[in-house]
């Protein structure tokens, strides 16, 4: 059980980092869900999950694209034992006419966020004696495709400072690990469905195979569960030895 952990989950109103939160507390953990808005639906969120686990969960609204903002996140969880670093955009164009504020953007929010948020997460893991970093990367964390430069170069970049962050806490009770996921079904990629249906001219389970899913062998998008899932076995004591590394969560997609 992670009675008496709390846990940290940046971008967490909706999708992966909403799953992920969803699974530590199910697993006995606090939880502290983050997004950039601050509306009244994101606080009932977090209320709702707490109520829902029997755990404390509360909302905290910080920008992942300013440093201070996502060290200040840090300080105000108080406890941060689990630290899953999640937030991320996506844009889709070529190198040539890239806009340099989205590159710029993408590399802060999907990138350096992890770096402030490690680097405040840190001190309070050592002073508990134990602690877990989770960096959610991506399939496109170890492999690329084209249009997807800045996404591609900063899930790299995070997989790399995963290691480096390994190799800093290596003989203490902390571990740091990245999961890389396949194609996802987030309400973000559901609502593509209706309109790859339409262009294509293909029905639901064709377009899902031969659209979306052509990169991902098993033909199954992953679940936000079951990356939580995940998650909750990274901080498990079977995990006590698992640091360093990626566990990929992509139906195939790096086997190809
Ligand atoms: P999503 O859009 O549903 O969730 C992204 C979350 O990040 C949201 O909660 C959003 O509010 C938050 N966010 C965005 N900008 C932010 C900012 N400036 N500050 C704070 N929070 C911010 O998308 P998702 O699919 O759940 O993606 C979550 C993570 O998983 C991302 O890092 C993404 O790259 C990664 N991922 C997703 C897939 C997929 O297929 N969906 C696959 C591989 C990796």
């Amino acid at each position: 059980s992670l009675k008496g952990k709390t846990a940290v989950i940046t971008g967490s109103n909706s999708g992966i980092g909403l799953g992920i939160a969803r699974e530590l507390a199910r697993a006995g953990a606090d939880v502290v869900l983050n997004s950039f808005t601050d509306r009244e639906e994101d606080h009932k969120l977090a209320a709702d999950l707490g109520a829902e686990f029997g755990v404390s969960a509360r909302y905290v609204k910080a920008d992942m694209s300013k440093g201070e903002e996502c060290r200040a996140l840090i300080e105000q969880a108080g406890r941060c034992d689990i630290l899953v670093n999640n937030a991320g955009i996506q844009h889709v164009e070529g190198i040539e006419s890239f806009p340099p504020a989205t590159w710029d953007r993408i590399i802060a929010i999907n990138l350096s966020s992890a770096f402030h948020t490690t680097a405040a997460a840190l001190p309070k893991m050592r002073e508990a004696g134990w602690g877990r970093v989770i960096n959610v990367a991506s399939a496109h964390g170890l492999t690329a495709s084209p249009f997807k430069s800045a996404y591609v170069a900063a899930k790299h970049g995070v997989v790399g400072f995963t290691k480096v962050t390994a190799l800093e806490t290596a003989e203490e009770p902390i571990t740091a690990n990245a999961i890389c996921p396949g194609y996802v079904l987030t309400p973000l990629v559901e609502a593509q469905i209706p309109d790859q249906m339409k262009v294509h001219n293909m029905d639901r389970e064709t377009v899902i195979r031969e659209v979306m899913l052509t990169r991902q062998p098993s033909k199954q998008f992953a679940t936000v569960e079951q990356l939580g899932g995940t998650a909750v076995f990274l901080c498990s004591a079977a995990a006590d030895q698992i640091t360093g590394t990626t566990i990929s969560v992509d139906g195939g997609w790096t086997a190809l």
